[in-house]
């Protein structure tokens, strides 16, 4: 089976995790634990899993600033082996999430996009996206982003879409996607429907020709137009941080349908890599390598 190229078209943030008693109020100061400052944004996320746990030659194609910041990120993408050199480095702080996490495990979270809304596609980026086996975006970066990468794919390359934040897509963007990958709750939003998992993917076929949702600990549901939808049932795991177990469910199933995997085997791999990932804390470095995905499998 053939490595398979995917370029992660998306947002790189470090994140700001304080542990707090509790959620302050407007005009309230609290006291929380000791600062935590690790990488994260759904691109960056979704690119290291793609990487290292999915075995593709990955591309993160987007923005940092020049500051402090940037160097964690550039540093976590490269040791997760994903190429920087279309890492475009810009005139704004670097993407940056400010975390409070109670002892619920409920987060408050508040996202200063920074470089992330000024990502621009360059030359270089258009080049590498054209070479591309799967093309992977979400939406912390502008819709014009979006819609030049999807343009600038290859005839037969994959448009995937990591639609979350949730927000709504103008019908030209709908129309340029072949994937479509969402929670329930996005899902839920993107049909303008409640109803269960079959119901929201049946909305969903008639604006994209695949859709993946995905359902937390019960796995996930695979949709294809013309085709029997597919339920892919979730591993039993012991849950240690869930964060970022949908970037490296969409980066891994990215990274497999780039190598030839059929939509189904993919989200599989997906589920075993995703569920990998729920059992460490963190983000990026909770992302399993491709052996141990290999072995869970
Ligand atoms: P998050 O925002 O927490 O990163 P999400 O809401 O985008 O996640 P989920 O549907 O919660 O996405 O999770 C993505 C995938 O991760 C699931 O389809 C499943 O394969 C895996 N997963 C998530 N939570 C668990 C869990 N508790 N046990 C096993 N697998 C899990």
């Amino acid at each position: 089976m053939t490595q398979g190229s995917v370029v992660v078209v998306g947002s790189a943030n470090v994140d700001l995790v304080v542990e707090v008693p509790r959620h302050p109020k407007g005009g309230e100061t609290i006291l929380g634990g000791d600062l935590r400052r690790t990488p994260g944004g759904k691109g960056a996320n979704q690119a290291v899993a793609a990487a290292r746990a999915g075995g593709a030659d990955t591309t993160f194609a987007g923005a940092l600033g020049t500051d402090e910041s940037a160097g964690l990120l550039l540093a976590s993408l490269e040791r997760a082996g994903v190429r920087t050199d279309q890492v475009s480095r810009v005139d704004a702080p670097t993407g940056t999430a400010l975390i409070t996490v109670s002892p619920d495990g409920e987060n408050a979270i508040v996202v200063a996009p920074g470089a992330n809304a000024r990502l621009e596609l360059t030359p270089g980026h258009v080049q590498r996206i054209a070479h591309a086996d799967v093309v992977l975006a979400q939406l912390e970066i502008p819709l014009d982003v979006v819609r030049a990468a999807a343009a600038a794919r290859r005839p037969g390359a994959v448009m995937a879409l990591n639609a979350a934040p949730s927000r709504d897509l103008p019908a030209d963007v709908w129309n340029a996607l072949d994937l479509l990958i969402v929670n329930e709750y996005e899902a839920a939003d993107l049909a303008q429907t409640r109803g269960g998992p079959g119901e929201l993917a049946a909305v969903l076929l008639e604006r994209v020709p695949a859709v993946v949702i995905t359902l937390g600990a019960e796995g996930s549901l695979v949709a294809e137009r013309g085709r029997e939808p597919v339920r892919v049932p979730g591993i039993r795991v012991e849950a240690v941080d869930t964060t970022g177990a949908g970037d490296t469910f969409c980066g891994v199933l990215a990274a497999a349908l780039a190598r030839g995997q059929a939509l189904p085997e993919a989200a599989r791999r997906a589920g075993v890599a995703a569920a990998l990932a729920v059992t460490r804390p963190g983000a990026q470095d909770a992302v399993p390598a491709a052996a141990e995905v290999e072995e869970a499998s």
